[in-house]
C-alpha cells in the first residue's frame, strides 16, 4: 500500500465542516451527549477538532524530514514553558474566526472556552519560556528538530496570596486530559540507575568499554505534542518523557499478601517524571534531580540513536545528521550517555565516539551566578550513575593531559579547568563538561557571552577561543504580539501588512509613523484597550480598582535579589511618602498617577524572596487604604504569574522595570516582549537592555545605575551600603519606615532582615548604591509621561525597533552557525 492509496478524511476548513468536526468529537471522541456537555467537554473536542488540521502537515514533514535525511537538531531542555496552545494552534492553522463561528453556532463562546485551558507550566521563567519560544521559531523556519523534555506531572505551583503571603499549591494540570498530546506506549526505553560497572575483558573489548549491571530500572514512555509552524505547512515534534515502572507491581511481594510494598516500588519509580521543581536559580542537590536529569537524558540520546540508525549502518555520518543542544547544564548527562552508548553498546573506540561526541554536541550557557551553577557530588553520581562517573573521569584525565603537554605541569592551572572540584566535598562541574564536550557555547545576550568568556570560563576561552560565540534571546511574535495584543496587531496589519509575524523586521517601517498624529492617537488607542482589559483582571480577580489613564508601571518575572524587586518598591514608598508629606503641609502635589503592578513567583525555599512579596502586598494594603493616596498611587500585586497572565500583562504596561544589578541578567526575554508591545523600558545595562538601547534608540529609553564595570569597581573597592543610607535622607526615610513597621504595625519588627540586608549586611546587589539614579530617572519618566504624544512616539519607535528581538533571527543564527541545519522542503 502506498499513502496515495490510504483512504482518510482530509479535515475542510469551512464553518460548516468544523461544525461537523466539532460535533464528531464531541460525541465520538469525547463520548458526551451535547445536551450534557459542560465547557470543558467542548474544549476538549473542539482542541481534538483543530489537532486534525495538524496532523497532515505533521506528518507531510515528518515523511519529507526522512526522505530528504536531513539533518535534525535535538533540544533538549529540562522546561518548556509553553502556556496555552489553543488560541496559538487557531492562529497558526489560520482559523481563528472559522472557529468562533463554528462554535458560535453552537452557542458556546469561544473566547470564554480558550481561557479554561490550562497553561502547560512544564518550566519556571525565563529558561523555559526561551525553549518555548524556540520550538515556535524552528518549526515556523521549518528547521528539521525535536525538543525533548520531562512530561511533570505536576508543572509550576499554583501560586496564591494569603495574608499577603505567597502560598503554593501543586498544579496537576493533566486533570481534564492533555487534548494535545499522543501517547507513544511503543515508544518506550529502559533508563537505568544504581548497580555497578565491570569491566570487559578479552579481544573482542575495544578499549573502555565495560558493562553496567545489576541496575534499577526505569521505562521512559514517549509523548507527543505537534509544534505547528506559522504561514508555513512544517510542524516539529516536542517528545516528553514520562516514568513507568518496569514491572507493573512487585509480583513477589503481591503473592506474599503485602499489596500496599507490592505498589510502593511501581510509585517510586514513577516519581521520577511526578514534578518540576520550582527553582529557576540555584540547583538542589538532590538526588531526584540528578535521577530526572538522566532520565530524559537516556531515553532522548537513545531515540535519537534509534532514529539515526534507521537509514544509517555506521556512525560515520552522525554529526553530519545529528546535533544536540544543551539548554543549559540540566542536560549535560547526555554527553556521558552518548559516550556510553557508543563505547559499550556499538562498540566503538574511545577516540572516535569523543570524536563524534564533540561535533554533535553544542551548549547555552544562562547565568554567571556561582550559586546557580550545577555541579553533582562525585559520591551520589558513584552511587546512581556509577559509568558515568567513569567515563567523566575519562574524560578529564585524557584533557588535563593534553593541557600538560601543552602547559606544562601547572597545577594550578589543572586544578582549575578539571571537570571535578576538589575543594571541600568532591563535586563534578556540569558547565566544565559541557563546555569540554560541545563545539560550540554560546551566551545569551552580547554582554553575557563576554562576561562568560571572563569570569566562569576564562581559561576554558583560552584553550578553545573559537568555541565561544553570542546568540542573543529572541520572543515569538506570533505568541507575543499576534495573539497577546489583538489591537495592536489589527493596528499593524491595517498599517503595514501582515508579514511582521515572519519577518518582524518590517516593524521598521513603522518609525516613519511615530510622526504621524493620527497613527499616534490609533496605537494610543489600541494601549487604552489592553490596560482596559487589565484592569478588567485586576477588578474581577482582585477586587481592586485600577485607574486606565494612570501610567502602568509594571515589573513582572521570578522574584530574585538580584532583579530587585526591592529597588522598585523603595521608590514606590518614595512616593508615597512625598504624596503624604505634601499632604501633611497642606501643598498640592504635582504627580504623575501611577498603578505599580508586580507579579511572579518565589522559589519554595527562598526566604528572602518571599519575605519581599510580602512587602508589596503590605506596602500595596497601606498605600491603597490611604485616601491621601487616592488615584496618585496604586499598588497590586498580581498572583499566579504565567505564561497566559503575561499575555494579559505585557499589552497593557506602560512602563517596562528591568533594573537587575548590571552584570547579572544573562538576557531577559520579558524586556523584549514588553517593548514589542509599546512599552517603554526603565533599566539598568544588564543583559539584551543593552542591545534593546542600541535598537530602540539611546533617547528612547530610560537607562539608569551603574554599569558591569563599575559595579566591580564599587566591590573591589569594599562596598559599604551604610554610606549611601547616610548621606540620603530621602531613602534613609524609606528604609526607616520599613524598618519600624510602617507596613507591618502589627509586627513593627517583621521587615527588620530587609533593612539589614540592605543597610548592614553588604547588599549584595548594591540596591542603595543604583538608588539615587533609579529614583531621577523616574523623575524624567514622569515628565514625559505628562507629554502624552511625546510618550506614544516614542512607545512606536520602541516597536518599530524590535524586530531583531525576534526568536526567529535567533533561531536562524543557531541553525546557520552552529547547528549547519537545512531548512525541510515541503512540496
Ligand atoms: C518571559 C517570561 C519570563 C522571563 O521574564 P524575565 O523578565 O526575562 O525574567 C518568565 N516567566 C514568564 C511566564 C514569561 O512569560
Amino acid at each position: 500500500m502506498t499513502i496515495e492509496d490510504f483512504a482518510y478524511d482530509h479535515p475542510d476548513r469551512d464553518v460548516a465542516a468544523f461544525k461537523r468536526a466539532v460535533a464528531n468529537k464531541l460525541i465520538y471522541a469525547v463520548g458526551k451527549d451535547p445536551v450534557a456537555a459542560s465547557p470543558d467537554d467542548w474544549l476538549n473536542a473542539t482542541a481534538l477538532a483543530v489537532r486534525d488540521q495538524l496532523v497532515e502537515r505533521w506528518m507531510t514533514t515528518t515523511r519529507a524530514n526522512y526522505a530528504q535525511d536531513l539533518k535534525r537538531v535535538y533540544y533538549l531542555s529540562m522546561e518548556f514553558l509553553i502556556g496555552r496552545t489553543f488560541t496559538n494552534a487557531l492562529l497558526a492553522v489560520d482559523l481563528y474566526s472559522t472557529v468562533q463561528q463554528a462554535l458560535a453556532d453552537f452557542g458556546v463562546d469561544m473566547s470564554a472556552l480558550a481561557e479554561r485551558e490550562p497553561d502547560a507550566a512544564l518550566g519556571n521563567g525565563g529558561l523555559g519560556r526561551l525553549a518555548a519560544c524556540f520550538l515556535d521559531s524552528m518549526a515556523t523556519l521549518g528547521v528539521p528538530g525535536m525538543g525533548y523534555g520531562i512530561r511533570y506531572e505536576y508543572g509550576m505551583f499554583r501560586q496564591q496570596i494569603v495574608n499577603g503571603q505567597q502560598v503554593e499549591t501543586p498544579d496537576y494540570w493533566l486533570t481534564r486530559g492533555n487534548p494535545w498530546e499522543f501517547q507513544r506506549p511503543e515508544v518506550n526505553y529502559r533508563v537505568r540507575f544504581g548497580g555497578h560497572v565491570q569491566k570487559r575483558e578479552g579481544p573482542q573489548a575495544p578499549y573502555g568499554a565495560a558493562d553496567w549491571v545489576d541496575t534499577h530500572d526505569v521505562l521512559a514512555v514517549a509523548y507527543d505534542t505537534i509544534i505547528p509552524g506559522y504561514g508555513t505547512q512544517a510542524t516539529n515534534t516536542l517528545r516528553l518523557w514520562s516514568a513507568r515502572a518496569t514491572e507493573e507491581i512487585d509480583l513477589s511481594a503481591f503473592n506474599r499478601g503485602n499489596y500496599m510494598q507490592a505498589v510502593e516500588s511501581k510509585n517510586h519509580s514513577e516519581n521520577v517524571s511526578r514534578v518540576l521543581y520550582p527553582d529557576d536559580s540555584t540547583p538542589s542537590g538532590r538526588e531526584l534531580r540528578l535521577h530526572q536529569e538522566y532520565f530524559f537524558c537516556s531515553a532522548s540520546v537513545q531515540d535519537l540513536l534509534r532514529r539515526y540508525l534507521r537509514n544509517h549502518t555506521t556512525f560515520d555520518q552522525l554529526a553530519d545528521k545529528v546535533s544536540i543542544h544543551l539548554n543549559d547544564t540540566h542536560p549535560v548527562l547526555a554527553v556521558p550517555e552518548l559516550m556510553r552508548l557508543l563505547l559499550d553498546q556499538h562498540g566503538l573506540d574511545w577516540d572516535t565516539a569523543w570524536g563524534l561526541t564533540q561535533k554533535v554536541f553544542s551548549y547555552t550557557n544562562h547565568t554567571l551566578m556561582h550559586e546557580a551553577l550545577e555541579t553533582w557530588p562525585v559520591e551520589m553520581m558513584g552511587r546512581i550513575l556509577p559509568r558515568h562517573l567513569q567515563i567523566i573521569y575519562d574524560m578529564n584525565a585524557k584533557f588535563l593531559a593534553t593541557v600538560t603537554e601543552k602547559a606544562g605541569n601547572d597545577v594550578e592551572l589543572l586544578r582549575r579547568l578539571s571537570l571535578v572540584d576538589e575543594a571541600g566535598g568532591r563535586r563534578v562541574r556540569m558547565a566544565y563538561v559541557a563546555v569540554l564536550a560541545s563545539h560550540s557555547i554560546n551566551g545569551v545576550s552580547g554582554l553575557h557571552s563576554e562576561l562568560m568568556k571572563q569570569s566562569i570560563f576564562a581559561d576554558f576561552a583560552k584553550i578553545f577561543p573559537e568555541r565561544f560565540n553570542n546568540k542573543t534571546n529572541g520572543v515569538t511574535p506570533r505568541r507575543w504580539l499576534a495573539q497577546a495584543n489583538p489591537p495592536l496587531a489589527a493596528l499593524l496589519d491595517q498599517r503595514i501588512g501582515r508579514g511582521w509575524r515572519r519577518d518582524l523586521m518590517q516593524l521598521e517601517a513603522l518609525r516613519p509613523m511615530a510622526q504621524q498624529p493620527p497613527f499616534v492617537r490609533a496605537f494610543r488607542h489600541a494601549k487604552r484597550e489592553n490596560k482596559l482589559r487589565l484592569a478588567n483582571w485586576v477588578e474581577q480577580n482582585m477586587g481592586v480598582v485600577i485607574d486606565t489613564d494612570a501610567m502602568f508601571d509594571v515589573q513582572v518575572k521570578r522574584i530574585h535579589e538580584y532583579k530587585r524587586q526591592l529597588l522598585n518598591v523603595l521608590h514606590v514608598i518614595s512616593r508615597y511618602q512625598r504624596i503624604v508629606a505634601a499632604h501633611e503641609a497642606g501643598e498640592a502635589i504635582d504627580l504623575v498617577p501611577r498603578v505599580v503592578v508586580f507579579a511572579g513567583k518565589a522559589a519554595s525555599a527562598y526566604h528572602m524572596a518571599k519575605l519581599v512579596i510580602r512587602l508589596i502586598n503590605d506596602v500595596a494594603s497601606v498605600v491603597n487604604a490611604d485616601a491621601r493616596a487616592g488615584k496618585l498611587l496604586k499598588v497590586v500585586f498580581l498572583p499566579n504569574y504565567s505564561v497566559s497572565l503575561a499575555e494579559i500583562i505585557m499589552p497593557a504596561a506602560d512602563l517596562s522595570e528591568q533594573i537587575s544589578t548590571a552584570g547579572t541578567e544573562a538576557s531577559g526575554t520579558g524586556n523584549m516582549k514588553f517593548a514589542l508591545n509599546g512599552a517603554l523600558t526603565i533599566g539598568t545595562l544588564d543583559g539584551a537592555n543593552v542591545e534593546m538601547k542600541e535598537n530602540v534608540g539611546d533617547d528612547n529609553i530610560f537607562i539608569f545605575g551603574h554599569t558591569t564595570p563599575e559595579v566591580a569597581d564599587i566591590r573591589a573597592h569594599g562596598y559599604e551600603p551604610r554610606r549611601y543610607y547616610d548621606a540620603n535622607p530621602q531613602l534613609q526615610r524609606v528604609l526607616d519606615a520599613i524598618r519600624d513597621g510602617a507596613f507591618s504595625p502589627g509586627e513593627p519588627a517583621r521587615y527588620q532582615s530587609i533593612f539589614d540586608t540592605l543597610v548592614n549586611w553588604g547588599d549584595q546587589y548594591l540596591l542603595l548604591a543604583d538608588y539615587e539614579s533609579y529614583v531621577d530617572t523616574q523623575a524624567k519618566v514622569d515628565a514625559l509621561y505628562r507629554d502624552s504624544d511625546a510618550w506614544t512616539r516614542k512607545a512606536i519607535l520602541n516597536v518599530a525597533g524590535m524586530g531583531a528581538f525576534s526568536s526567529d533571527r535567533t533561531i536562524a543564527e543557531y541553525a546557520h552557525t552552529i547547528w549547519h541545519t537545512k531548512p525541510v522542503m515541503l512540496g
